[in-house]
Protein backbone atom coordinates (compact mmCIF):
# COMPACT_ATOMS: atom_id res chain seq x y z
CA UNK A 1 0.00 0.00 0.00
CA UNK A 2 1.31 3.29 -1.04
CA UNK A 3 0.05 6.52 0.76
CA UNK A 4 0.98 9.84 -0.79
CA UNK A 5 0.17 13.50 0.45
CA UNK A 6 -0.06 16.82 -1.61
CA UNK A 7 2.69 19.24 0.29
CA UNK A 8 1.67 22.07 -1.78
CA UNK A 9 1.82 25.82 -0.15
CA UNK A 10 -2.18 25.02 0.14
CA UNK A 11 -1.70 21.67 1.56
CA UNK A 12 0.89 22.98 3.95
CA UNK A 13 -1.09 25.63 5.23
CA UNK A 14 -4.24 23.61 5.72
CA UNK A 15 -2.27 20.85 8.14
CA UNK A 16 -0.92 18.67 5.49
CA UNK A 17 2.60 19.03 7.32
CA UNK A 18 1.33 17.25 10.37
CA UNK A 19 -0.70 14.72 8.92
CA UNK A 20 2.64 13.41 7.14
CA UNK A 21 4.48 13.36 10.31
CA UNK A 22 1.39 11.50 12.14
CA UNK A 23 1.36 8.84 9.56
CA UNK A 24 4.63 8.54 9.08
CA UNK A 25 4.93 7.64 12.62
CA UNK A 26 2.57 5.16 12.55
CA UNK A 27 3.42 3.31 10.04
CA UNK A 28 7.01 3.28 10.50
CA UNK A 29 7.19 -0.58 11.57
CA UNK A 30 4.74 -1.61 8.79
CA UNK A 31 7.16 -2.57 5.68
CA UNK A 32 3.85 -3.23 3.59
CA UNK A 33 3.20 0.45 3.61
CA UNK A 34 5.24 3.33 2.03
CA UNK A 35 4.45 7.23 2.07
CA UNK A 36 5.50 9.89 -0.26
CA UNK A 37 4.62 12.98 -1.46
CA UNK A 38 3.07 15.22 -4.22
CA UNK A 39 2.19 18.71 -4.69
CA UNK A 40 -0.61 20.52 -5.24
CA UNK A 41 -3.37 18.70 -7.77
CA UNK A 42 -5.66 21.88 -7.75
CA UNK A 43 -7.86 20.75 -5.42
CA UNK A 44 -7.04 23.35 -2.59
CA UNK A 45 -10.42 23.13 -1.39
CA UNK A 46 -9.67 19.95 -0.11
CA UNK A 47 -6.73 20.12 1.46
CA UNK A 48 -5.05 17.90 3.07
CA UNK A 49 -4.96 15.35 0.51
CA UNK A 50 -4.34 11.67 1.25
CA UNK A 51 -4.17 9.42 -1.49
CA UNK A 52 -3.74 5.24 -1.16
CA UNK A 53 -2.68 3.20 -4.01
CA UNK A 54 -3.56 -0.77 -3.14
CA UNK A 55 -1.44 -3.08 -5.05
CA UNK A 56 -4.88 -4.65 -6.62
CA UNK A 57 -4.47 -1.51 -8.78
CA UNK A 58 -7.45 0.44 -6.78
CA UNK A 59 -7.38 3.92 -5.62
CA UNK A 60 -8.76 6.03 -2.90
CA UNK A 61 -8.36 10.18 -2.93
CA UNK A 62 -9.49 11.38 0.03
CA UNK A 63 -10.09 15.51 1.39
CA UNK A 64 -9.52 17.42 4.54
CA UNK A 65 -7.89 14.87 6.62
CA UNK A 66 -6.41 16.05 8.79
CA UNK A 67 -3.77 14.42 12.00
CA UNK A 68 -6.88 13.85 14.09
CA UNK A 69 -8.48 12.22 11.81
CA UNK A 70 -5.98 9.50 11.57
CA UNK A 71 -6.48 6.85 13.91
CA UNK A 72 -10.39 6.50 12.66
CA UNK A 73 -9.22 6.06 9.47
CA UNK A 74 -5.95 4.14 9.51
CA UNK A 75 -7.37 0.52 10.44
CA UNK A 76 -10.25 0.71 7.34
CA UNK A 77 -7.65 2.07 5.17
CA UNK A 78 -5.06 -0.83 5.95
CA UNK A 79 -7.67 -3.29 5.44
CA UNK A 80 -9.32 -1.98 2.72
CA UNK A 81 -12.59 -1.23 4.92
CA UNK A 82 -15.57 1.57 4.88
CA UNK A 83 -14.30 5.25 5.09
CA UNK A 84 -16.25 7.71 6.44
CA UNK A 85 -18.13 8.93 3.43
CA UNK A 86 -17.36 13.03 3.98
CA UNK A 87 -13.26 11.89 3.60
CA UNK A 88 -13.90 10.64 -0.12
CA UNK A 89 -13.30 12.31 -3.45
CA UNK A 90 -12.68 9.65 -5.58
CA UNK A 91 -12.77 5.95 -5.00
CA UNK A 92 -11.53 3.66 -8.13
CA UNK A 93 -13.65 1.11 -7.53
CA UNK A 94 -16.70 3.12 -7.73
CA UNK A 95 -15.71 5.18 -11.22
CA UNK A 96 -19.17 7.07 -11.59
CA UNK A 97 -18.21 9.14 -8.93
CA UNK A 98 -15.81 11.69 -9.58
CA UNK A 99 -15.72 15.17 -8.11
CA UNK A 100 -17.25 17.80 -10.41
CA UNK A 101 -14.13 19.79 -9.86
CA UNK A 102 -12.33 17.75 -12.28
CA UNK A 103 -15.04 17.77 -15.30
CA UNK A 104 -14.60 20.03 -18.05
CA UNK A 105 -10.77 20.24 -17.05
CA UNK A 106 -7.83 19.56 -19.48
CA UNK A 107 -4.42 19.07 -17.97
CA UNK A 108 -1.05 19.89 -20.19
CA UNK A 109 0.67 22.56 -17.95
CA UNK A 110 -0.34 20.50 -14.81
CA UNK A 111 -0.22 17.19 -16.07
CA UNK A 112 1.73 16.06 -13.44
CA UNK A 113 0.96 18.33 -10.35
CA UNK A 114 -0.26 16.81 -7.84
CA UNK A 115 0.85 13.52 -8.92
CA UNK A 116 4.80 13.52 -9.42
CA UNK A 117 7.12 13.89 -6.39
CA UNK A 118 8.62 17.66 -7.09
CA UNK A 119 11.72 17.10 -5.19
CA UNK A 120 12.99 13.87 -6.94
CA UNK A 121 13.46 13.85 -11.18
CA UNK A 122 13.08 9.94 -11.54
CA UNK A 123 9.43 10.25 -11.50
CA UNK A 124 9.19 13.28 -13.45
CA UNK A 125 11.75 11.39 -16.49
CA UNK A 126 9.33 8.49 -15.90
CA UNK A 127 6.92 10.44 -17.05
CA UNK A 128 8.42 11.39 -20.30
CA UNK A 129 10.37 14.09 -18.83
CA UNK A 130 13.39 15.54 -20.54
CA UNK A 131 11.99 13.59 -23.82
CA UNK A 132 11.40 17.12 -25.16
CA UNK A 133 15.15 18.17 -24.84
CA UNK A 134 16.94 15.06 -25.96
CA UNK A 135 14.40 15.68 -29.22
CA UNK A 136 14.97 19.51 -30.28
CA UNK A 137 18.95 18.86 -29.16
CA UNK A 138 19.22 15.60 -31.36
CA UNK A 139 16.97 16.01 -33.90
CA UNK A 140 15.66 19.72 -34.53
CA UNK A 141 17.42 22.98 -35.50
CA UNK A 142 17.20 25.73 -33.27
CA UNK A 143 14.71 27.43 -36.08
CA UNK A 144 12.89 23.86 -36.48
CA UNK A 145 12.29 24.80 -32.96
CA UNK A 146 11.04 28.15 -33.39
CA UNK A 147 8.68 27.19 -36.18
CA UNK A 148 7.29 24.16 -33.82
CA UNK A 149 6.45 26.70 -31.37
CA UNK A 150 4.85 28.80 -33.85
CA UNK A 151 2.63 26.62 -35.84
CA UNK A 152 1.44 25.45 -32.01
CA UNK A 153 -0.13 29.43 -31.64
CA UNK A 154 1.33 29.68 -27.82
CA UNK A 155 0.95 33.40 -27.02
CA UNK A 156 2.58 34.40 -23.55
CA UNK A 157 0.48 33.43 -20.40
CA UNK A 158 1.73 36.29 -18.48
CA UNK A 159 -0.71 38.45 -19.48
CA UNK A 160 0.30 40.18 -23.21
CA UNK A 161 -0.67 37.23 -24.67
CA UNK A 162 1.99 37.98 -27.20
CA UNK A 163 2.70 34.81 -30.08
CA UNK A 164 5.72 33.19 -28.13
CA UNK A 165 7.09 31.81 -31.67
CA UNK A 166 8.03 35.19 -32.80
CA UNK A 167 8.83 36.32 -29.83
CA UNK A 168 11.93 33.63 -29.60
CA UNK A 169 12.55 34.65 -33.85
CA UNK A 170 13.07 38.32 -32.41
CA UNK A 171 15.77 37.33 -30.23
CA UNK A 172 17.29 34.20 -32.41
CA UNK A 173 17.54 37.20 -35.09
CA UNK A 174 19.35 39.33 -32.65
CA UNK A 175 23.06 39.43 -32.82
CA UNK A 176 24.83 39.59 -29.47
CA UNK A 177 28.32 37.50 -27.86
CA UNK A 178 26.01 36.37 -25.42
CA UNK A 179 21.89 35.98 -24.85
CA UNK A 180 19.64 35.53 -21.90
CA UNK A 181 16.81 33.56 -21.83
CA UNK A 182 14.56 34.13 -18.63
CA UNK A 183 11.47 32.79 -16.95
CA UNK A 184 9.68 35.52 -15.09
CA UNK A 185 7.81 33.90 -11.76
CA UNK A 186 7.47 37.32 -10.28
CA UNK A 187 3.72 36.43 -10.11
CA UNK A 188 2.17 39.11 -8.18
CA UNK A 189 -1.61 39.74 -8.57
CA UNK A 190 -3.68 39.18 -5.23
CA UNK A 191 -5.08 35.93 -6.08
CA UNK A 192 -3.22 34.34 -8.43
CA UNK A 193 -1.00 31.76 -7.61
CA UNK A 194 -0.67 29.87 -11.00
CA UNK A 195 3.10 29.98 -11.22
CA UNK A 196 4.17 28.86 -7.39
CA UNK A 197 1.91 26.31 -7.97
CA UNK A 198 3.70 25.10 -11.19
CA UNK A 199 7.04 25.48 -9.48
CA UNK A 200 6.32 23.81 -6.60
CA UNK A 201 4.47 20.99 -8.65
CA UNK A 202 6.61 20.18 -11.04
CA UNK A 203 10.01 22.55 -11.58
CA UNK A 204 11.67 19.98 -14.04
CA UNK A 205 9.32 21.04 -16.79
CA UNK A 206 9.91 25.20 -16.49
CA UNK A 207 13.64 23.94 -16.65
CA UNK A 208 12.75 21.91 -19.68
CA UNK A 209 10.83 24.73 -21.32
CA UNK A 210 13.96 27.42 -20.46
CA UNK A 211 16.39 25.07 -21.99
CA UNK A 212 14.24 24.17 -25.33
CA UNK A 213 13.94 28.31 -25.28
CA UNK A 214 17.77 28.75 -24.93
CA UNK A 215 18.47 26.22 -27.37
CA UNK A 216 16.10 28.16 -29.75
CA UNK A 217 17.35 31.58 -29.54
CA UNK A 218 21.02 30.84 -29.12
CA UNK A 219 21.23 31.70 -25.37
CA UNK A 220 23.49 29.47 -23.30
CA UNK A 221 22.43 31.56 -19.63
CA UNK A 222 18.94 31.77 -18.21
CA UNK A 223 17.58 33.01 -15.15
CA UNK A 224 14.26 32.20 -13.03
CA UNK A 225 13.55 35.42 -11.89
CA UNK A 226 11.10 34.43 -8.74
CA UNK A 227 9.82 36.09 -5.98
CA UNK A 228 11.62 35.46 -2.68
CA UNK A 229 7.70 35.41 -0.99
CA UNK A 230 7.74 31.66 -2.43
CA UNK A 231 10.15 30.04 -0.58
CA UNK A 232 9.11 26.17 -1.30
CA UNK A 233 8.78 27.10 -5.08
CA UNK A 234 12.52 28.49 -4.51
CA UNK A 235 13.49 25.45 -2.81
CA UNK A 236 12.19 22.79 -5.23
CA UNK A 237 13.26 24.88 -7.97
CA UNK A 238 17.37 24.94 -6.55
CA UNK A 239 16.93 20.84 -6.12
CA UNK A 240 15.55 20.71 -9.53
CA UNK A 241 18.81 22.10 -11.20
CA UNK A 242 21.04 20.44 -9.10
CA UNK A 243 19.56 17.43 -10.12
CA UNK A 244 19.20 18.09 -13.37
CA UNK A 245 23.14 19.62 -13.49
CA UNK A 246 24.19 16.16 -12.12
CA UNK A 247 22.47 14.25 -15.08
CA UNK A 248 24.03 17.06 -17.71
CA UNK A 249 20.63 18.29 -18.52
CA UNK A 250 21.88 21.51 -17.61
CA UNK A 251 25.73 23.12 -17.89
CA UNK A 252 28.26 22.33 -20.23
CA UNK A 253 27.72 20.12 -23.50
CA UNK A 254 24.22 18.84 -22.34
CA UNK A 255 23.46 15.11 -23.15
CA UNK A 256 27.25 14.87 -24.92
CA UNK A 257 25.83 17.87 -27.85
CA UNK A 258 27.19 20.97 -28.45
CA UNK A 259 24.90 23.34 -26.36
CA UNK A 260 25.37 24.15 -22.91
CA UNK A 261 22.70 25.98 -20.83
CA UNK A 262 23.51 27.51 -17.36
CA UNK A 263 20.90 28.46 -15.19
CA UNK A 264 20.75 30.35 -12.09
CA UNK A 265 17.75 31.79 -9.62
CA UNK A 266 17.27 35.21 -9.06
CA UNK A 267 14.96 36.02 -6.06
CA UNK A 268 12.84 39.10 -6.60
CA UNK A 269 12.03 41.53 -3.68
CA UNK A 270 8.11 41.11 -3.81
CA UNK A 271 7.55 44.76 -5.78
CA UNK A 272 4.95 44.03 -8.61
CA UNK A 273 6.40 46.65 -10.85
CA UNK A 274 9.19 43.90 -11.12
CA UNK A 275 6.67 41.57 -13.12
CA UNK A 276 7.39 44.05 -16.01
CA UNK A 277 10.11 43.01 -18.15
CA UNK A 278 12.38 46.08 -18.52
CA UNK A 279 12.22 46.71 -14.31
CA UNK A 280 12.68 42.82 -14.40
CA UNK A 281 16.33 42.79 -16.32
CA UNK A 282 16.91 46.03 -14.08
CA UNK A 283 16.46 44.15 -10.71
CA UNK A 284 18.54 40.93 -12.02
CA UNK A 285 21.38 43.84 -12.75
CA UNK A 286 21.48 45.14 -9.39
CA UNK A 287 19.19 48.19 -9.92
CA UNK A 288 16.28 49.43 -8.91
CA UNK A 289 13.05 47.93 -10.32
CA UNK A 290 12.49 50.58 -12.75
CA UNK A 291 10.70 50.03 -16.27
CA UNK A 292 12.07 52.24 -18.95
CA UNK A 293 11.22 52.98 -21.87
CA UNK A 294 10.82 50.83 -25.17
CA UNK A 295 12.44 50.50 -27.64
CA UNK A 296 15.20 48.98 -27.54
CA UNK A 297 13.09 45.73 -26.72
CA UNK A 298 15.05 43.03 -24.11
CA UNK A 299 14.80 40.73 -27.79
CA UNK A 300 17.75 43.56 -28.94
CA UNK A 301 19.56 44.60 -25.80
CA UNK A 302 18.08 43.16 -22.44
CA UNK A 303 19.69 42.14 -19.66
CA UNK A 304 23.43 43.82 -19.09
CA UNK A 305 22.59 44.75 -22.91
CA UNK A 306 22.49 41.20 -24.41
CA UNK A 307 19.25 39.95 -26.56
CA UNK A 308 17.26 38.28 -24.28
CA UNK A 309 13.80 36.66 -24.14
CA UNK A 310 11.41 36.46 -21.45
CA UNK A 311 8.76 34.28 -20.78
CA UNK A 312 6.67 33.42 -17.92
CA UNK A 313 5.98 30.09 -16.20
CA UNK A 314 3.34 28.88 -17.39
CA UNK A 315 4.25 29.27 -21.28
CA UNK A 316 7.54 27.39 -20.65
CA UNK A 317 5.97 24.62 -18.77
CA UNK A 318 3.80 24.64 -22.60
CA UNK A 319 6.71 24.05 -24.37
CA UNK A 320 7.97 20.40 -23.56
CA UNK A 321 4.32 19.14 -24.12
CA UNK A 322 4.29 20.93 -27.81
CA UNK A 323 7.54 19.71 -28.52
CA UNK A 324 6.49 15.87 -27.05
CA UNK A 325 3.05 15.84 -29.07
CA UNK A 326 3.00 17.81 -31.80
CA UNK A 327 2.18 21.82 -32.90
CA UNK A 328 -0.96 20.76 -34.55
CA UNK A 329 -2.64 19.11 -31.63
CA UNK A 330 -1.64 21.80 -28.98
CA UNK A 331 -3.00 24.19 -31.88
CA UNK A 332 -6.84 22.02 -32.15
CA UNK A 333 -7.10 23.11 -28.79
CA UNK A 334 -8.39 26.73 -27.85
CA UNK A 335 -10.17 29.10 -30.41
CA UNK A 336 -8.97 30.20 -33.63
CA UNK A 337 -6.97 32.88 -32.26
CA UNK A 338 -6.03 31.65 -28.58
CA UNK A 339 -4.85 28.08 -28.67
CA UNK A 340 -3.84 25.24 -26.53
CA UNK A 341 -4.75 25.66 -22.77
CA UNK A 342 -4.84 27.95 -19.91
CA UNK A 343 -4.35 27.83 -15.93
CA UNK A 344 -6.52 30.08 -13.60
CA UNK A 345 -6.24 29.95 -10.42
CA UNK A 346 -10.02 30.27 -8.40
CA UNK A 347 -10.12 32.90 -5.07
CA UNK A 348 -12.64 35.00 -3.01
CA UNK A 349 -15.67 33.72 -2.61
CA UNK A 350 -16.17 30.83 -4.54
CA UNK A 351 -17.17 26.80 -3.35
CA UNK A 352 -14.40 25.08 -4.82
CA UNK A 353 -11.68 27.36 -4.82
CA UNK A 354 -8.69 25.80 -6.05
CA UNK A 355 -6.02 25.32 -9.58
CA UNK A 356 -7.55 24.82 -12.62
CA UNK A 357 -6.78 23.85 -16.28
CA UNK A 358 -9.04 24.16 -19.00
CA UNK A 359 -9.32 24.55 -22.86
CA UNK A 360 -9.21 28.19 -24.29
CA UNK A 361 -12.39 29.42 -25.41
CA UNK A 362 -14.28 27.53 -22.13
CA UNK A 363 -17.42 29.55 -21.09
CA UNK A 364 -16.71 31.81 -17.89
CA UNK A 365 -20.14 30.25 -16.89
CA UNK A 366 -18.81 26.11 -16.80
CA UNK A 367 -15.35 27.86 -15.02
CA UNK A 368 -17.54 29.86 -12.01
CA UNK A 369 -20.52 27.11 -11.82
CA UNK A 370 -19.47 23.63 -12.94
CA UNK A 371 -15.84 23.20 -11.74
CA UNK A 372 -16.04 26.58 -9.07
CA UNK A 373 -19.58 25.07 -7.99
CA UNK A 374 -20.71 28.69 -7.75
CA UNK A 375 -20.77 30.94 -5.13
CA UNK A 376 -19.31 29.71 -1.33
CA UNK A 377 -21.85 31.83 0.46
CA UNK A 378 -24.73 30.17 -1.64
CA UNK A 379 -25.65 33.80 -2.32
CA UNK A 380 -26.30 34.80 -5.90
CA UNK A 381 -23.12 35.40 -7.84
CA UNK A 382 -22.04 39.10 -8.79
CA UNK A 383 -18.81 39.54 -10.80
CA UNK A 384 -15.66 38.19 -11.33
CA UNK A 385 -12.20 39.99 -10.93
CA UNK A 386 -10.08 38.72 -14.33
CA UNK A 387 -6.39 39.72 -14.24
CA UNK A 388 -5.77 41.05 -10.74
CA UNK A 389 -5.55 44.63 -9.91
CA UNK A 390 -4.42 45.17 -13.93
CA UNK A 391 -7.58 43.48 -15.09
CA UNK A 392 -11.51 44.16 -14.54
CA UNK A 393 -14.81 43.19 -13.10
CA UNK A 394 -16.99 40.84 -15.07
CA UNK A 395 -20.59 41.20 -14.43
CA UNK A 396 -23.36 37.79 -14.60
CA UNK A 397 -25.12 39.09 -17.53
CA UNK A 398 -21.82 38.56 -19.44
CA UNK A 399 -20.41 34.58 -17.65
CA UNK A 400 -21.04 33.61 -21.19
CA UNK A 401 -17.77 34.74 -22.47
CA UNK A 402 -15.52 32.52 -22.91
CA UNK A 403 -11.80 32.66 -21.93
CA UNK A 404 -9.65 33.66 -24.61
CA UNK A 405 -7.69 37.25 -25.18
CA UNK A 406 -10.03 38.45 -27.83
CA UNK A 407 -13.53 37.94 -25.87
CA UNK A 408 -12.30 38.92 -22.44
CA UNK A 409 -10.44 42.54 -23.92
CA UNK A 410 -14.06 42.87 -25.24
CA UNK A 411 -15.80 43.16 -21.76
CA UNK A 412 -13.29 45.64 -20.39
CA UNK A 413 -11.13 43.53 -18.46
CA UNK A 414 -7.77 41.27 -19.47
CA UNK A 415 -6.96 37.87 -19.03
CA UNK A 416 -4.06 38.61 -17.47
CA UNK A 417 -1.94 35.44 -15.81
CA UNK A 418 -5.13 34.07 -14.48
CA UNK A 419 -6.00 35.40 -11.75
CA UNK A 420 -10.13 34.96 -11.04
CA UNK A 421 -11.69 36.23 -7.77
CA UNK A 422 -15.11 35.88 -7.14
CA UNK A 423 -17.56 37.93 -5.97
CA UNK A 424 -20.81 37.55 -4.53
CA UNK A 425 -24.23 40.17 -3.88
CA UNK A 426 -22.72 40.96 -0.52
CA UNK A 427 -19.12 42.31 -1.91
CA UNK A 428 -19.24 46.14 -2.20
CA UNK A 429 -18.06 47.16 -5.67
CA UNK A 430 -16.78 50.35 -4.82
CA UNK A 431 -14.56 48.65 -2.38
CA UNK A 432 -13.29 46.05 -4.75
CA UNK A 433 -12.29 48.89 -6.99
CA UNK A 434 -10.43 50.86 -4.18
CA UNK A 435 -8.51 47.66 -2.96
CA UNK A 436 -7.15 47.04 -6.26
CA UNK A 437 -6.68 50.76 -6.60
CA UNK A 438 -4.88 50.35 -3.79
CA UNK A 439 -2.87 47.81 -4.33
CA UNK A 440 -1.47 49.57 -7.39
CA UNK A 441 -1.13 52.79 -5.81
CA UNK A 442 1.36 51.25 -3.39
CA UNK A 443 3.13 49.34 -5.89
CA UNK A 444 3.94 52.14 -8.18
CA UNK A 445 7.54 52.85 -9.06
CA UNK A 446 7.07 56.80 -9.19
CA UNK A 447 8.63 57.19 -12.22
CA UNK A 448 6.12 59.04 -14.50
CA UNK A 449 3.48 61.59 -13.24
CA UNK A 450 0.36 60.19 -14.25
CA UNK A 451 0.85 56.52 -12.63
CA UNK A 452 2.64 58.13 -9.70
CA UNK A 453 -0.34 60.75 -8.81
CA UNK A 454 -3.26 59.98 -11.00
CA UNK A 455 -3.43 56.88 -8.87
CA UNK A 456 -3.19 58.57 -6.05
CA UNK A 457 -5.71 60.77 -7.07
CA UNK A 458 -7.92 58.35 -8.00
CA UNK A 459 -7.53 56.66 -4.82
CA UNK A 460 -8.89 59.83 -3.28
CA UNK A 461 -12.03 60.20 -5.34
CA UNK A 462 -13.08 56.46 -4.52
CA UNK A 463 -12.12 57.57 -0.34
CA UNK A 464 -14.46 60.68 -0.63
CA UNK A 465 -17.39 58.27 -2.03
CA UNK A 466 -17.10 55.37 0.52
CA UNK A 467 -16.91 57.85 2.92
CA UNK A 468 -19.51 59.71 1.75
CA UNK A 469 -18.38 63.02 0.75
CA UNK A 470 -19.23 62.30 -2.93
CA UNK A 471 -20.67 64.09 -5.41
CA UNK A 472 -22.25 62.85 -8.79
CA UNK A 473 -19.12 65.02 -10.32
CA UNK A 474 -16.66 62.84 -8.99
CA UNK A 475 -17.92 59.94 -11.21
CA UNK A 476 -17.07 62.43 -14.17
CA UNK A 477 -13.94 62.76 -12.49
CA UNK A 478 -13.13 58.76 -11.79
CA UNK A 479 -14.07 58.40 -15.63
CA UNK A 480 -11.64 61.13 -17.29
CA UNK A 481 -8.16 61.19 -14.86
CA UNK A 482 -8.94 57.02 -15.84
CA UNK A 483 -8.62 57.96 -19.57
CA UNK A 484 -5.62 60.14 -18.69
CA UNK A 485 -3.51 57.67 -16.08
CA UNK A 486 -4.64 54.85 -19.16
CA UNK A 487 -3.17 56.63 -22.08
CA UNK A 488 -0.08 58.53 -20.00
CA UNK A 489 1.61 55.64 -18.50
CA UNK A 490 4.50 54.55 -19.22
CA UNK A 491 4.39 50.92 -18.22
CA UNK A 492 1.70 48.27 -17.97
CA UNK A 493 1.36 48.51 -14.10
CA UNK A 494 0.23 52.55 -15.26
CA UNK A 495 -1.80 51.70 -17.98
CA UNK A 496 -3.93 49.00 -16.45
CA UNK A 497 -4.19 50.23 -13.28
CA UNK A 498 -7.33 52.46 -13.72
CA UNK A 499 -9.48 48.94 -15.23
CA UNK A 500 -10.72 47.69 -12.11
CA UNK A 501 -12.68 51.56 -11.87
CA UNK A 502 -13.45 51.93 -15.47
CA UNK A 503 -14.85 48.08 -15.42
CA UNK A 504 -17.01 48.72 -12.18
CA UNK A 505 -18.49 52.01 -13.43
CA UNK A 506 -19.16 50.68 -16.67
CA UNK A 507 -21.15 47.28 -15.23
CA UNK A 508 -21.54 48.99 -11.72
CA UNK A 509 -22.31 52.62 -12.14
CA UNK A 510 -25.56 52.16 -10.06
CA UNK A 511 -23.80 50.83 -7.15
CA UNK A 512 -21.78 54.26 -7.02
CA UNK A 513 -24.71 56.06 -7.26
CA UNK A 514 -26.14 54.88 -4.49
CA UNK A 515 -23.31 55.54 -2.47
CA UNK A 516 -23.05 59.24 -3.20
CA UNK A 517 -26.88 58.92 -2.82
CA UNK A 518 -26.91 57.67 0.31
CA UNK A 519 -25.03 59.96 1.76
CA UNK A 520 -27.28 63.55 1.50
FE1 LIG B 1 6.43 53.27 -12.67
FE2 LIG B 1 3.77 53.50 -12.87
FE3 LIG B 1 5.31 54.71 -14.61
FE4 LIG B 1 5.12 52.05 -14.62
S1 LIG B 1 3.51 53.47 -15.10
S2 LIG B 1 6.97 53.28 -14.84
S3 LIG B 1 4.92 51.66 -12.41
S4 LIG B 1 5.23 55.12 -12.40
Amino acid sequence: IRFVIGLGSCGIAAGAKDLYGELASKIENNPDVSLSHTSCNGMCFKEPILEVFYPDGNHLMMGNVHKKDLDKILDPLLNQGAIDEKFIIEDSSKPDRREDFRQKQHKIVLENCGIIDPDDIAPYIKKGGYEAVKKVLGTMSPQQVIEEIKTSGLRGRGGAGFPTGLKWQFARNSTGEKKYMICNADEGDPGAFMDRAVLEGDPHKVIEGLIIGGYAIGAEHGYVYVRAEYPLAIKRLKLAISQATEKNLLGHNILNSEFSFHLKIKEGAGAFVCGEETALIASIEGERGHPRLKPPFPAGSGLWGYPTNINNVETLASVPWIINNGAKIYASYGTEKSKGTKVFSLAGKIARGGLIEVDMGTPLRDIIYTIGGGTSSGKPFKAVQLGGPSGGCVPERLLDTPVDYESISVTGAIMGSGGMVVMDDDTCIVDVAKFFLTFTQNESCGKCTFCRIGTKRLLEILEKITEGRGGMADLDELESLSEKVKDLSLCGLGKTAPNPIMTTLKYFKDEYVEHIKENK
